[in-house]
């Protein structure tokens, strides 16, 4: 069966053929404590005979979303230890996220801000709140950078995104605006010509980071959908999170960052999953995500490779993890390795005269 709205109950995917009847009673428990949104776009990648589909993986709710683990917490990124008003969160010094809504076209299960988003969750900026919001922009004049976060910031209609865009317009320290969104991969049909224009504002420079996690996500449509973005002047960045059982292997991850560079989009964070409650079967070992982004390395093209990154639980940022590659002897010699793991000093030994 083809969908034609978004599926966002257990009934809906019953019916749609992506679970089965005894596992109704069960994925209601999760779904009353976690939101459920699957897109037709998304719906119609899953193959429902494969268990394991990495599509599916990401968006159909597991019983494995009940269990939860002391590490776990409700903010794994610590937003609210630097939101000094309400939608602003001020982590970095030249950057703020403004989280102007809190809903998303799907609902992915390993979220990191899955106790925010969603029908329950914390909705859309109230007009004062969002006057709140641009007063404390327009009050930092350190503030460079604006990134638009959610909840996906593409849900919004392009008349509220224009108003947002002319609001930034008009304070002349923020010269970069970030849209972090799903929406082109999953909903790539609302990325028209009126959205676009509405992504776009005198004197700024706007950049769209798209999360996707596996190359099956970028779909003719998908890429359509990019290339509208990137032809209009949006400058594209890529955002993927490891995951157990999605992409957590050289050859999908090679696979997922090549698309994005024939996409015209930079391969720029791939996160090692947050502590976010019930998400621990999507989480790999540090040393296993360092293994796997090592491989990367040698295997395929500078332009292919992303920053590794964790954020560090309590809000102190991110930090890049990738295995260091440099050795320090001491005395101002390293050994540094090359893409195949074999060390060589540096500076080179110099022979000894004669
Ligand atoms: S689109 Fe982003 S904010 Fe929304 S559920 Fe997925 S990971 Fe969370």
């Amino acid at each position: 069966m083809t969908a034609i709205r978004a599926l966002t109950t257990t009934e809906d995917l019953e019916e749609a053929g992506l679970i089965a009847n005894a596992q109704r009673a069960q994925l209601s428990d999760v779904a009353a404590r976690y939101a459920i949104a699957v897109t037709p776009a998304m719906a119609a990648l899953i193959d429902p005979g494969n268990p394991d589909d990495p599509i599916a993986r990401q968006f159909i709710p597991d019983a494995a979303e009940l269990v939860r683990l002391p590490e776990e917490r409700e903010d794994p990124i610590g937003d609210g230890a630097h939101s000094p008003v309400e939608g602003i969160v001020h982590r970095y010094p030249d950057r703020v996220l403004l989280k102007a809504v809190h809903v998303c076209p799907v609902y992915c299960r390993f979220c990191f801000r899955r106790e925010m988003v969603g029908p329950q969750g914390l909705g859309t900026l109230a007009s004062q709140a969002m006057d709140k919001a641009f007063a404390y922009i327009a009050d930092h004049p350190e503030i460079w950078e604006v990134i638009l976060t959610g909840g996906d910031p593409l849900v919004l209609s392009p008349r509220r995104l224009a108003s947002i865009m002319e609001r930034l317009a008009g304070i002349d320290h923020v010269k970069i605006v970030r849209f972090h969104t799903r929406v082109p991969v999953v909903e790539p049909e609302r990325v028209d010509e009126a959205l676009i224009a509405a992504l776009k504002a005198s004197g700024k420079t706007t950049y769209l980071a798209l999360h996707a996690n596996h190359p099956r996500e970028l779909t003719a449509k998908a890429s359509a959908a990019c290339a509208r973005l990137v032809d209009a002047g949006v400058v594209m960045v890529s955002q993927s999170v490891l995951l157990k059982g999605v992409n957590d292997n050289a050859d999908t991850l090679a696979a997922l960052m090549r698309a994005f560079v024939e996409n015209r989009i930079k391969p720029y964070y791939l996160h090692h999953p947050d502590l976010a409650p019930g998400t621990s079967h999507f989480r790999l070992t540090v040393e296993e995500g360092q293994a796997l982004v090592a491989s990367l390395r040698g295997r395929i093209s500078g332009l292919c490779q992303p920053a590794y990154v964790l954020d560090i639980p309590g809000g102190h940022g991110k930090t890049v993890i990738s295995a260091s590659t440099i050795e320090d002897d001491g005395g101002g010699c390293y050994t540094v390795s090359d893409f195949h793991g074999e060390p060589h000093a540096y500076p080179p030994v110099v022979p000894a005269q004669a």
